[in-house]
């Protein structure tokens, strides 16, 4: 599975359509503060399913969509669409490309697509799940998290790194197991 694109519209600071395409390789995005860079990133966690939106450095969540700025007009409706190269199936999904979308309107409604057919919250995380993407992963690691990593306690660092090498489930089914 490798991320192909991701697309960005009215979310945040990003008022117009904004592509970015991912070459093979490593990416970087760079860039004077307050320019967008970590806006990108939460687009991410956004469309993998965030639903704190304080963790989003918001209130509420529609916080998120573009609130204008000085000589631009609030937007209704804010959409991230991220792409996958799944031609290896690594997703649990027929297709070879898989597209997933959120909209947000100002009046609260929401919607999630998967390949343009609507679907559930619920639906978008359990593609994701266990493939170290979802939500609650640690493959998105923000600037204060890096913080709390290094000063947990060892026990909480450990279940980290398990959680990361994809034990943790096994150890959660194990305990499960034993208390039954
Ligand atoms: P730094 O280098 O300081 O970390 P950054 O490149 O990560 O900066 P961001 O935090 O992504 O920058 O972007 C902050 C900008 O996004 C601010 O100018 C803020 O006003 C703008 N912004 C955030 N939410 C919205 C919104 N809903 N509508 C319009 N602009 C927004
Ligand atoms: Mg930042």
């Amino acid at each position: 599975m490798k991320l192909k694109a991701l697309e960005i519209s009215g979310f945040k600071s990003f008022a117009d359509k904004t592509k970015i395409e991912f070459m093979p390789g490593m990416t970087g995005i760079v860039g004077p503060n307050g320019s967008g860079k970590s806006n990108i990133i939460e687009a991410i966690r956004w469309v993998l399913g965030e639903q704190s939106a304080r963790d989003l450095r918001g209130t509420k969540m529609t916080d998120v969509i573009f609130a204008g700025a000085a000589n631009r007009k609030p937007l209704n409706r804010a959409e991230v669409s991220m792409t996958f190269d799944n031609s290896d199936h690594y997703l649990k999904s027929d297709y070879a490309e898989v597209r997933v979308t959120r909209r947000l309107f100002r009046n609260g409604e929401s919607e999630y697509r998967i390949n343009g057919n609507q679907c559930r919250l619920r639906d978008v995380v359990s593609l994701f799940m266990d493939t170290g993407l979802g939500r609650e992963s640690f493959s998105i690691i923000s600037q204060g998290r890096v913080e709390a990593v290094f000063n947990s306690k060892p026990e909480d660092r450990r279940t980290i790194i398990e959680e990361v090498a994809g034990v943790y489930k096994y150890k959660q089914n194990k305990d499960k197991a034993e208390k039954e």
